[in-house]
């Protein structure tokens, strides 16, 4: 099957988040179970610096924006047999110091920007010489795709369009803009109704994706079933809720060429589950590296993320507050929301000790604090899958989270199955319940054996693209068949 990719970020060349881990991977697993992947993602700064291996293709967009046309360039990299990786290279665009926003302002001009990065997908998806026979979208930045290929059915004689799937890695981002960013998709006005990707006066990105894709995918089956509720629809569940036979929930599986204890780059000492010796080695030279006084003996939580409500912060705050008056330690690296940032580096001020937090975005250390900690934190309000708590199941940090999406999916607690607990939950969102789950852990810290047990059960949860890769296939089909259905109805 020829699969193509479209997505604002893809790991290593681009990252903010999950997606860019999970595009990656995905385009890998599709290429080593025989199928040919390619995805297009903008050339954003350094890129080509990173990979000067990467080739220009003898390609020119000149695509209609309004009432401008843009230019753009084609840049290309094999990654591996079957995978190869697209770069839209247009300066004005996507040459800046960040992807969508600096100081937490989002560049004025996004709709343009991710409207183009869409309008050259389709146009990649018709003119190639090399045929799609699926369109996968990311996210709102690419959630226009279906639309512009419908329109180009429709309107301009393209007689079968290749069937568009599109995957929603966390809903609380729609891309939504005052009306007039509308007339830059060129599209008829018939596409900007309650039908369509008009939401409440705006344009919103992802919804024109929800209606318009054949097949749509969350990233884990229980944040599938949420986002048809009120609660966590971000006004977009009656929708869901219209198109859940389209609607699959595939939980994210993880890249273990990237994520591997045993052969990790980034790792003082190497460990793995028969051979834990390491882990005790990158304990001590993360507390060394962060500057907390280093022991052995005194239990290590970790967190890394993004710095946004979504993620728990104020929760976590108040918890670690409470808790910090027994012997634990706790390292945060995240970035995000200044008013959490400084919250975490107050925290560390107060407590240096016992605090470490390091405010900005470093792949190495988040692969050194997965490995150093005996427990990871990760309180999210809302978790379409989360990567970081499979990473630590991995690495052998037992997880802390809240039963929420895809956290809930991928966490065994004690309370669900003794026999392959690998984690601890907690159910309500609140620093109480957070702080109740953290003495847990500390309980669990004090018998040394059963602590094995859990780390040991948690480093075999493995979460296999092999697998992942299966329902993607048949994500696949699905919308192809709903594609075919709909021609003949
Ligand atoms: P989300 O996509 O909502 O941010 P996920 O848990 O799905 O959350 O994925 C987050 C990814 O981003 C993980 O690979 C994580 O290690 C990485 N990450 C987040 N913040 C940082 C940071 N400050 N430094 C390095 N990596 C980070």
């Amino acid at each position: 099957m020829n699969v193509l990719l479209a997505s604002s970020e893809v790991h290593p060349f681009s990252k903010t988040g999950g997606l860019a881990d999970m595009v990656s991977a995905l385009g890998k697993a599709l290429a080593r179970a025989g199928h040919e992947a390619r995805v297009v993602t903008p050339l954003y700064r350094g890129i080509r610096e990173r990979f000067p291996q990467m080739r220009r293709v003898d390609w020119h967009f000149d695509l209609p924006l309004g009432d401008r046309h843009v230019q753009g360039a084609l840049w290309s990299l094999e990654m591996e047999k079957g995978l190869t990786v697209y770069f839209i290279e247009q300066p004005g665009f996507f040459d800046r110091a960040s992807l969508y926003h600096e100081h937490n302002i989002s560049y004025a001009d996004n709709a343009g920007r991710f409207i183009f990065l869409s309008k050259c997908t389709a146009h990649l998806a018709r003119y190639l010489p090399w045929r799609p026979d699926v369109v996968h979208v990311h996210d709102w930045q690419t959630a226009l795709v279906p639309a512009l290929l419908l329109q180009q059915q429709r309107a301009e004689e393209w007689g079968n369009p290749p069937p568009t799937c599109l995957t929603i890695h966390n809903l609380a981002y729609q891309g939504i803009f005052p009306p007039g960013a509308f007339a830059l998709t060129n599209l008829p006005l018939e596409f900007f109704t309650l039908e369509g990707a008009e939401f409440y006066g705006h344009l919103n990105c992802l919804k024109a994706g929800i209606e318009f894709a054949d097949g749509l995918t969350t990233v884990s089956p229980r944040y599938a079933r949420e986002i048809t509720t009120e609660e966590f629809g971000h006004g977009l569940d009656g929708l869901l809720r219209r198109r859940q036979k389209q609607l699959l929930g595939i939980l994210n599986g993880v890249d273990y060429d990237e994520w591997n204890p045993a052969h990790d780059p980034f790792l003082a000492r190497p460990y793995s589950v028969t051979r834990l010796a390491g882990k005790a080695v990158c304990k001590l030279a993360l507390q060394q590296e962060v500057g907390l006084p280093e022991g052995r003996g005194v239990p290590l939580f970790g967190t890394i993320s993004r710095l946004a409500d979504q993620k728990g912060v104020d929760i976590q705050l108040a918890a670690l507050e409470e808790m910090l008056n027994t012997q634990m330690q706790f390292v945060l690296l995240g970035s995000g929301s200044s008013a959490y940032e400084r919250g975490y580096t107050a925290l560390a001020r107060r407590f240096p000790s016992q605090v470490a937090a390091r405010v900005k975005y470093d792949e190495g250390l988040a692969h050194r604090i997965e490995a150093a900690c005996d427990f990871y934190i990760m309180p999210s309000r809302f978790e379409p899958s989360g990567l970081n708590q499979m990473y630590s199941l991995r690495y052998g940090a037992i997880p802390i989270v809240r039963a929420t999406g895809g956290l809930d999916d991928s966490v065994i607690d004690f309370t669900e199955d003794t026999t392959r607990a690998n984690g601890i939950k907690f159910y309500e969102y609140s620093a109480r319940a957070l702080a109740k789950a953290i003495r847990k852990a500390l309980v669990l810290y004090q018998q040394p054996g059963l602590l094995r047990q859990f780390q040991r059960r948690a480093m075999k949860t493995l979460f296999h693209w092999e697998q992942t890769v299966q329902e993607y296939l048949k994500a696949y089909e699905l919308a192809r068949d709903f594609r075919t259905r709909s021609l003949l109805s």
